[in-house]
């Protein structure tokens, strides 16, 4: 389930039309950033998505001649293919790799085009209806430092973690950000899938939390309130608030400015505070007052 999701992610994403060269561009650098081996010496882009690896065979023949290749030998470029590769996308010799070169990122789409292609690299994401959980899997730690900033400047937060072998993970774990990130990039149907699943998630455990006993006291609690509220607008809009004692106004005042807070909270906020059954009595004086406004 855990990889079939990440897979028909990367299947959607990887049938995405790019059509300016910019971010057709952007998206292959962001392939090549997150791919097994991003050298001078060798590019080895591991994937087990045939659409993806079709996808990332017709980008790098936009770059560099390769005729004498089939897509499955693009997915390992020799070193002079990676050389000429690099130097087609603008990198100096001696150039550090690690660093995200922001030349490359263009336009607004460019941004998110790189990430798309990091994702199809090196990204998993985890099903719908398990704990949310995306991850770009990066080879070397200044690498995923430079992913985690490159995301912050987009407004997110990931998270960086060490795994195992030498791995470093970039990861998010809220469903907002997930939900957010997959839109960008273009997988409006995963980012829709996982919504959907938060959406009854959430309802259902709302339902849960609210008891049917509870249910009750909320009802009784709403209509108390929108009696104390209409109450309250008509002493309001009679003018004759001035003609109530102190203590009296105060309450008037606060409940008027709290409409929404339950009773302990109104009688907290009360100086000098009082005891809820205190305000329970005078929001009944009002509302009497109020019958002969
Ligand atoms: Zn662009």
């Amino acid at each position: 389930m855990y990889e079939s999701f990440s897979q028909d992610t990367k299947t959607e994403l990887g049938a995405v039309r790019q059509k300016s060269v910019c971010c057709r561009r952007a998206l292959l650098y962001g392939m090549l950033y997150g791919a097994e081996i991003f050298s001078r010496e060798r590019i080895f882009f591991d994937t087990e998505n045939p659409s993806v690896l079709l996808l990332y065979g017709k980008l790098i023949r936009g770059m560099i001649s390769c005729r004498e290749f089939s897509d499955a030998d693009l997915a390992d470029l020799p070193q002079d293919k990676a050389e000429a590769l690099l130097s087609s996308l603008g990198f100096a010799p001696g150039e550090p790799l690690f660093r995200i070169k922001r030349e490359l990122i263009v336009c607004p789409s460019c941004a998110w085009a790189f990430v798309r292609g990091v994702f199809l690299s090196c990204g998993t994401v985890t099903a719908p209806g398990s704990a949310y959980h995306l991850e770009f899997l990066m080879r070397e730690r200044a690498e995923a430092e430079e992913l985690a900033e490159y995301l912050a400047s987009l407004d997110l937060s990931p998270k960086l973690t060490e795994r195992g072998g030498s791995l470093f993970g970039v990861y998010f774990k809220d469903s907002e950000s997930i939900v957010d990130l997959l839109g960008h990039i273009g997988a409006n149907r995963a980012a829709f899938d996982l919504l959907n699943v938060k959406i009854y998630r959430d309802i259902r455990n709302n339902v849960n939390r609210v008891s049917n006993c509870e249910l009750a006291n909320l009802e009784k609690t709403v209509a108390a309130a929108n009696e104390q509220m209409k109450a309250i607008e008509a002493i309001l809009s009679s003018g004759r608030e001035k003609e109530l004692p102190e203590e009296l106004r105060q309450t008037l005042d606060l409940r008027a400015a709290f409409p929404d807070a339950t009773l302990s909270e109104l009688a907290g906020r009360h100086t000098p505070p009082i005891t809820k059954s205190g305000v329970n009595h005078r929001l009944k004086r009002l509302i009497e007052f109020s019958k002969h406004c």
